[in-house]
């Protein structure tokens, strides 16, 4: 079983059309790797976010590691506010950087593995497309609580889980296959929790329309 913990917190402030604040979720997965325990991020951070600071959240997790201890990034996709720190992971030798490609393959940092495949006991990628039309992936990570479902900006928060026709906050890529992508995290059995890209981890059992 593997351990999930959030380590920046996303959200999304809109104030006026040009005041946008969108720092998007981190998250951190920890599990036993064939010979040891494996610290996985999943997005990393905006161009804007440094080393130090990712090194400040996981001084505050329960972790005693610092950002060249991470082995591995998966990024649900290829936004700058996403994919910031992969450049800085992994210490000397770096960090494996799992995503898909992008639309966006022209904004950097862009050195995605786009030929491996990320494979661990207790984590699954599963492609979930909509924000961008054909290149978002979630990762479902098997917990002792039940399945914790990172979804990047398929849901900017909790409100995108309730209606998954919501498009008002932020508009998809592809309206269909948002909410098509959103229906399929909706139907996970034993879903326990989801970290939506833009807002807290919420417990989808809460959700009054499930
Ligand atoms: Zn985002």
């Amino acid at each position: 079983m593997a351990e999930v913990y959030v380590l920046r917190e996303g959200d999304l402030i809109i104030d006026g059309f040009d005041s946008v604040t969108a720092p998007a979720s981190v998250t951190l997965v920890v599990y036993e790797g064939n010979n040891d325990t494996k610290y996985l991020l999943v997005d990393a951070g905006s161009i804007w976010d440094t080393p130090e600071a990712l090194d400040n959240w996981l001084s505050d997790s329960p972790y005693d590691i610092t950002h060249q201890d991470i082995y591995a990034a998966i990024i649900t996709h290829n936004h700058p506010d996403h994919t910031g720190l992969i450049r800085y992971l992994g210490g000397d030798t770096g960090a494996t950087i799992y995503g898909s490609d992008s639309s966006y393959h022209n904004r950097k940092p862009h050195i995605f593995n786009t030929d491996k495949l990320f494979s661990a006991k207790d984590i699954t990628i599963i492609q979930t497309p909509g924000h961008e039309t054909s290149h978002d992936q979630s990762v479902l990570v098997n917990t002792p609580e039940g399945i914790v479902a990172i979804v990047g900006d398929l849901m900017l928060n909790e409100k995108e889980f309730t209606d998954i026709a919501d498009f008002s906050q932020w508009p998809p890529e592809h309206n269909t296959y948002a909410s098509d992508s959103r229906s399929t995290i909706k139907t996970i059995e034993d879903l326990y929790k989801v970290i939506p890209g833009h807002g807290p981890a919420f417990d989808p059992r809460d959700m009054i329309n499930i």
